[in-house]
C-alpha cells in the first residue's frame, strides 16, 4: 500500500519516536507498505515518522536493494566525515550539501526481527545517519548553518 508522505513542516516530523517493543505482522506491514512507497516516490530512504508513524522503522536503499530496519542504532561512526548533496521525500525540491560521517556501525532488527549488525559506507552510510536522526525529530535542516538556514527561510 502506497502511504502518503508528510511534508515539512508537519508536527509529526518534529517527534520522537518510540522503539519496537516486538515485531509484529502490523510492524512487517508497515515496514513493507514503507519500501512501496519509498519506491514509488524515487526516494533512497524513508523513516516511519514521514508516513506519519511514530515507530523507530527506516528502509535504506542498500547495494542489493531496499531494505527495512527497525529499532536501528549507531555503534560507530568514523572520525572522518565527508560533505555530500542530500535530498529528503519531505521536503520536495531541496538539496542541501550536509556533513555527515563517511562510516556507520549499526545494530538493529531486519524486516523479519532478527538482530542484525551492519558496516556501512558511502552512500548507505549517509542514508542511515539521515533516517535515523528523522526517528528523533532531527531533519537535514538542522544540520546546515544558521545562516544558511536563514537564507533558506526554514
Ligand atoms: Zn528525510
Amino acid at each position: 500500500m502506497i502511504l502518503e508522505i508528510k511534508k515539512f513542516p508537519a508536527p509529526i516530523l518534529r517527534k520522537k519516536c518510540e522503539g519496537v517493543k516486538e515485531v509484529t505482522e502490523e510492524i512487517k506491514n508497515l515496514g513493507w507498505d514503507m519500501v512501496e512507497t519509498m519506491e514509488e516516490n524515487e526516494g533512497i530512504g524513508l523513516a516511519a515518522p514521514q508516513v506519519g508513524e511514530l515507530k523507530r522503522v527506516i528502509i535504506v536503499q542498500m547495494e542489493k536493494g531496499p531494505e527495512v530496519f527497525i529499532n536501528p542504532k549507531i555503534l560507530k561512526k568514523t572520525r572522518e566525515t565527508e560533505i555530500m548533496e542530500e535530498g529528503c521525500l519531505s521536503f520536495p525540491g531541496l538539496f542541501l550539501k550536509i556533513k555527515r560521517a563517511k562510516g556507520v556501525e549499526i545494530e538493529a532488527l531486519d524486516g523479519a526481527g532478527e538482530k542484525v549488525k551492519i558496516k556501512a559506507g558511502g552512500l548507505p552510510a549517509r542514508i542511515f545517519q539521515h533516517e535515523i536522526d528523522h526517528l528523533d525529530g532531527i531533519l537535514f535542516i538542522d544540520r546546515i548553518s544558521f545562516w544558511q538556514r536563514l537564507k533558506l527561510k526554514l
